[in-house]
């Protein structure tokens, strides 16, 4: 298990993933912005600053919100290329943009430090669980390096090819879950107002066509599936911004390359809208309220 590792992000998916590193004996100093996080990862060496984390750590995990805080963290006077150890690696576990890791993995390049993406799917049920698919961009070596450590906190790893392509597979995968909670939710208030009971619905979907991830695994209705935000008041999970942002995201590359994204446009601005109205700080399935028309 060797030298520790830094982890620098320990909210609703860096949290979970820590602690799963530490029970698999990974020794760990972590650091997020706000000390109350930082201080909740027992078993961890809570750090004050990134440089603190990183020095002497041969490698980083970073699961920050997005591509602007990403660079600042990895690029700032105190961040992680300017503390990090000749031939260490970072890895970019967070959801941004293609051009950035590329950028990012540059500048390391440039400083003897691997990078690489390995962006996530499965949530925090599966960042809990340890069942979290990574979907990594970098050089075959150094993915074949850190396999072992990412099946620390998920059950699969795919190698998508150079540095940023972890992060197209994993925009073109929000895509479709953007629109299909959306699609769940529409359909879970329709048959709701018609009179049916939202669990047997959901059962009926689960064995049919309209069945995705959205509908059996963090279904929107409260109380139909334990466990899951909508149960709990939609709080924690994958924020509302952050979905958006996903979206956003699509959006960017797809105006790169020409495809278009009828459907996608649109997700994003219903969870763009939900943003204006009060549902910044709830889990996305929320769009289940925001059709039902409360808050
Ligand atoms: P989150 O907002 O819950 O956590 C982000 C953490 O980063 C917070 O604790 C915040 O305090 C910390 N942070 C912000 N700025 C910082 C800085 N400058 N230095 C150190 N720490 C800082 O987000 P999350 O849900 O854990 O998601 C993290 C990333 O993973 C995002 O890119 C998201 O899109 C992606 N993702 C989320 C999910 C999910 O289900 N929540 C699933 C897959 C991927």
């Amino acid at each position: 298990n060797g030298s520790s590792i830094a982890f620098i992000g320990l909210g609703n998916m860096g949290a979970r993933m820590a602690r799963n590193l530490i029970k698999k004996g990974r020794s760990l100093k972590v650091y997020d912005v706000v000390p109350s996080a930082t201080a909740a990862v027992e078993g961890a060496t809570p750090c004050k600053t990134p440089e603190e984390a990183v020095k002497g750590s041969s490698i980083v995990i970073t699961m920050l919100p997005t591509g602007k805080i990403v660079k600042e963290t990895v690029l700032g006077d105190n961040g992680i290329l300017n503390n990090a150890p000749k031939n260490g690696i970072i890895l970019d576990c967070s959801t941004v943009e293609p051009a950035v890791e590329q950028e990012l993995s540059q500048k390391a390049k440039e400083r003897g430090i691997r990078y690489m993406d390995a962006p996530v799917s499965g949530g925090i049920v599966g960042a809990e669980a340890a069942t979290l698919t990574f979907m990594v961009g970098g050089d075959k070596p150094d993915v074949d390096e850190v396999e072992p450590l990412l099946l620390n906190m998920g059950a699969k790893v795919h190698h998508c090819g150079k540095v940023g392509a972890g992060q197209i597979a994993k925009i073109c995968n929000n895509l479709i879950l953007g629109i299909t909670m959306i699609g769940t939710a529409e359909a879970m208030n329709l048959g709701a107002k018609l009179g049916l009971d939202p669990k047997l619905l959901t059962s009926i979907v689960n064995i049919s066509s309209g069945r995705s991830w959205s509908s059996d695994t963090y279904n929107p209705v409260p109380g139909v599936m334990e466990n899951v935000p909508a149960s709990k008041g939609y709080k924690g999970g994958f924020l509302v911004p952050l979905i958006a942002k996903d979206l956003g995201l699509a959006e960017g590359s797809a105006l790169e390359c020409g495809a278009p994204l009828p459907l996608g446009a649109l997700a994003h601005q219903i969870y763009r809208t939900m943003i204006s109205n009060g549902y910044e700080e709830k889990d996305f399935s929320s769009v289940y309220q925001f059709l039902k028309g409360v808050k």
